[in-house]
């Protein structure tokens, strides 16, 4: 079990920044969260889009804003664990204890829920045998490529991911691109590369075509898409990975026993503290009256938890508060001279 000062669930821009106003304190934390990569709706949502409210950034993309909030919070070395969904909160005498999907576990005396709309989930294969074929033979996100290596591999989707890793797992392994349309929304310039590997014979791309069904026992044999003109064929395949674009659902976060309105908690507006001592949440997640779902809300937001989370985390030490500019052990905290 791993132990710091606070655990932030959610990497977005609320979460990140959240590392940044506790790493000021002399508190450290870990973040969690689903995606596998850092920036919740903004990397994930609208990387290319320009944001013109941050205050004294005139314009910066979705993509540029998470870059610079990694970059504010390197001094830190904060551990980021990604593809990690927080499943499990509960509370150990003063302490709140987080058990993640792949079964880590953390403990804390404070948490900062910055869950925004809630969990990215990958979207689905709705066959009936899929489910039970989840994690052996059908995946959903790529972890570890070994595990991918020397396979029949029948990759779905149209946009970027199912593009890169057709074309990296295409190194060791024997791909079939498969998608219901004949455009594919990824890079041009990695479609090009897969397409001199079709060529060569490296990489079948099928379209516009579906899945249809699995042939399978324990193991997955093969599957059968069906093409719009309604033809059937039938590949070998023995792992399928699935790039059907992501889902926001509130999961987990709903039954840690906080007082929700609708799909957002509630928080008191003066230190974002949830109905439970020591879980605030922030951001998109948190509801007071006034709430203004904006990233610069939620930077505010965490700036007032961070208080709370420090006299939980140092009972027995004052907070003092200091401004960055002037205090010495800011700039020491911040790695400057
Ligand atoms: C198209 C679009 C344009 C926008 N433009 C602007 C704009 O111009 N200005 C502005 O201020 N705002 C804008 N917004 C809103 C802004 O993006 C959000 O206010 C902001 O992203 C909220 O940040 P957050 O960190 O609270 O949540 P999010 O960005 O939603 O991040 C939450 C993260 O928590 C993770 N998570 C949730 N539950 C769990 C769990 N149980 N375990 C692990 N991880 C979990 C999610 O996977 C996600 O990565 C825009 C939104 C959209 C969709």
């Amino acid at each position: 079990m791993k132990k710091t000062d606070v655990i932030i669930i959610g990497a977005g821009p609320v979460g990140l920044f959240a590392v940044h106003q506790l790493g000021i304190k002399g508190l450290k934390a870990v973040v969690i969260d689903n995606l596998d990569k850092a920036g919740g709706q903004c990397i994930e949502l609208y990387p290319d889009k320009p944001i013109y409210d941050i205050p004294a950034v005139p314009e910066c993309t979705g993509e540029q804003l998470t870059t610079r909030l990694l970059e504010q919070i390197k001094p830190f070395k904060t551990d980021l664990f990604l593809n990690e969904r927080v499943d499990e909160v509960y509370q150990e005498k003063d302490n709140w204890i987080v058990k993640t999907s792949s079964k880590k576990e953390f403990v804390a005396s404070s948490i900062i829920i910055a869950g925004g709309v809630g969990s990215f989930e990958p979207r689905k294969l709705s066959l009936k045998q899929a489910e039970s074929l989840e994690g052996k033979s059908i995946f959903y996100s790529v972890k570890n490529k070994e595990k991918f290596k020397n396979k029949n591999i029948s990759i779905f989707g149209g946009g970027d991911s199912a593009l890169d890793w057709a074309l990296e797992l295409s190194k060791f392994s024997k791909i079939t691109l498969i998608h219901r349309r004949n455009e594919f929304r990824g890079a041009q310039h990695t479609l090009s590369e897969i397409k001199k590997l079709e060529k060569k014979g490296k990489i079948s791309i099928k379209t516009p075509c579906q899945i249809e069904s699995l042939d399978s026992e324990k193991k997955l044999k093969s599957i059968t898409i069906k093409f719009d003109n309604g033809k059937l064929e039938k590949i070998p395949t023995d792992t399928i990975l699935g790039f059907f674009g992501l889902i926001m659902k509130l999961g987990p976060i709903a039954e840690w026993g906080l007082n929700m309105d609708k799909k957002t908690i509630q928080v008191n507006s003066e230190n974002f503290e949830t109905n439970k001592k020591g879980i605030f949440a922030a951001g998109d997640i948190c509801s007071y009256p006034g709430k203004l779902k904006l990233i610069l809300s939620g930077f505010h937001e965490v700036a007032l938890a961070s208080v709370e989370c420090f006299k939980r985390a140092r009972p027995n030490e004052k907070y003092k508060f200091e401004f960055t500019t002037s205090s010495k052990t800011i700039q020491g905290r911040l790695g400057k001279k």
